[in-house]
């Protein structure tokens, strides 16, 4: 048969010559460092209304390749004032998602080398820095011991928390039910009895209740367990009596997934005394540390993480507090081999000598999709570039301005302190005053462009949140927050 790209009639495809790459390169590393340069001056939240983005933009692709310097422009002119800036100094909403300059050009490098890792054999070195990565780091939070990879645990990056979940799900199904994976989100998922169960508390993140739905447990599965009402903390008396009177009624619990540091106000799960419960009943426990799990970096911070030795699983976000941009997630396992009976297919495509010898590890195997990016490399830039001392000094200077700002707030007796520490995030209120009033607060704040807060309800009031962990932000950005919620809260 005729090779096309042999045929004269046939035109090549266009290539970027080797140098013009060099050259747009460069430029587009200039247009990230002088984004980062300026990011200050942009409003923190975008203010494009809906669809002015999409407008900006022409209805159909191009038929002919398009000039660099064109595609470079329209950056500032149709993406810029369409986004809100996660790397502003002010940004103080949800949780920071930071990167880093080590990083961006570690995931460079991810994307220039272009490999799949999907398997020991299709690209040994991205398996393996991935492994060794995941140790160190699992050093640096000095988490513990059988979640290494010389023991029979081992760490893997998924895209993101909530797939870690999904993950710790499917692993805790399997082994709830003996192997028997088919039986599981067929028969069984409607929270009757023979059905499965999942546990978190009141507090937990909404990805557990879709993990559930994913896995086929549903949501009538899921059991929301009290907290306690001042630390919002999950009680381990409500989880036994939940555990029992589900075995009692004929229904399998197959895991509890505890936080570390709830989304809402980082209220901190007892694990230490979950984990025992979860032992005595035979239930996977998956330690949820989405946002906090950085903080065990620092030494004085990893009481946080008591009891994690009763974890089956472990996972937190380096996309959130750790410097490394979206997405890695570090998760972690104590039992590899049964995180990969519960999730291995192996088609006849993939078959290969070194995988059927057992001496590697093959990642398809740890989490949902087959193909999976060189995510290590950004990781190691990072890890390497900032050393320990380095990123333990970011998360430190974030926690010491929440503490700042909340000393503000307690100091001042037209707020009340909901929760401060010992992380990033401060919940304040605004005293004896309606809901509207502090969502009208929120909102002039916000609109004045400099800072950008979010907000959640605690014990059903509105609660004004203040997440600082971005590395560009200094005392005066925490302090200009201050200030205009003061000076707001006085035109209340
Ligand atoms: N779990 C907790 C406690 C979180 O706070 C979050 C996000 O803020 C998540 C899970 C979801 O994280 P991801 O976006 O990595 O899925």
């Amino acid at each position: 048969m005729a090779d096309d790209t042999e045929n004269p009639t046939t035109p090549a495809a266009p290539q970027m010559a080797a140098d013009d790459f060099r050259r747009y390169g460069h430029a587009v590393v200039d247009w990230i460092a002088d984004y980062w340069q300026t990011v200050e001056q942009h409003p923190v939240q975008s203010t494009a209304a809906p669809g002015a983005v999409a407008g900006a933009l022409p209805a159909a692709p191009p038929e002919q390749g398009e000039q660099f310097d064109a595609i470079l422009a329209d950056l500032d002119r149709v993406v810029v004032p369409g986004l809100t800036h996660w790397q502003h100094p002010g940004f103080f909403g949800y949780f920071p998602a930071n990167t880093s300059a080590p990083s961006v050009l570690g995931d460079l490098v991810s994307a220039g080398l272009g490999v799949q890792g999907m398997l020991w054999a299709t690209s040994p070195a991205c398996t393996e820095l991935e492994t060794v990565v995941m140790d160190w780091l699992a050093q640096l939070l000095d988490l513990p011991k059988r979640f290494r990879s010389d023991s029979a645990g081992g760490g893997v990056i998924q895209d993101s928390a909530s797939s870690a979940t999904l993950v710790a799900t499917l692993a805790a199904l399997h082994r709830a039910s003996g192997g028997d994976w088919r039986a599981v989100g067929t028969a069984t998922s409607t929270g009757a009895a023979g059905g499965y169960t999942v546990y978190t508390s009141t507090q937990g993140h909404s990805s557990i209740e879709k993990a559930a739905r994913i896995a086929g447990v549903g949501a009538r599965g899921v059991r929301l367990v009290d907290v306690d009402p001042v630390t919002l903390a999950m009680r381990p008396d409500a989880l036994r009596t939940a555990l029992a009177a589900d075995l009692a009624a004929g229904r399998r619990p197959a895991i509890v997934v505890a936080t570390i540091g709830t989304t809402s106000t980082t209220a901190i799960d007892p694990v230490a005394e979950i984990g025992p419960v979860c032992a005595e009943y035979g239930v996977w426990l998956h330690v949820d540390a989405a946002y906090a799990g950085a903080a065990a970096i620092c030494p004085e911070l990893r009481w946080t993480h008591a009891g994690l030795e009763w974890a089956n699983s472990y996972c937190f976000d380096p996309h959130k507090w750790l410097l490394t941009g979206f997405d890695c997630d570090a998760f972690w396992v104590a039992d590899r081999a049964g995180l990969v009976e519960a999730l291995t297919v192996m088609p006849e495509y993939l078959r290969n000598a070194v995988t059927e010898s057992g001496a590697v590890l093959d990642y398809r195997d740890w989490q949902v999709p087959l193909g999976r990016r060189f995510r290590a490399l950004k990781l190691w830039f990072v890890l390497r570039w900032y050393g320990a001392e380095g990123l333990r000094a970011h998360v430190r200077a974030g926690v010491t301005h929440a503490a700042w700002f909340a000393d503000q707030v307690r100091a001042d007796d037209r707020f009340d302190l909901v929760t401060a520490g010992p992380f990033g995030l401060v919940c304040f209120q605004l005293r004896d005053r309606p809901d509207e009033v502090a969502e009208a607060l929120l909102r002039r704040v916000n609109a004045d462009g400099r800072v950008l807060l979010t907000h959640t309800r605690v014990a059903g009031r509105f609660t004004l949140r203040l997440a600082v962990g971005g590395p560009r932000t200094e005392r005066r950005h925490v302090a200009t927050a201050w200030q205009l919620i003061s000076d707001a809260a006085a035109a209340s």
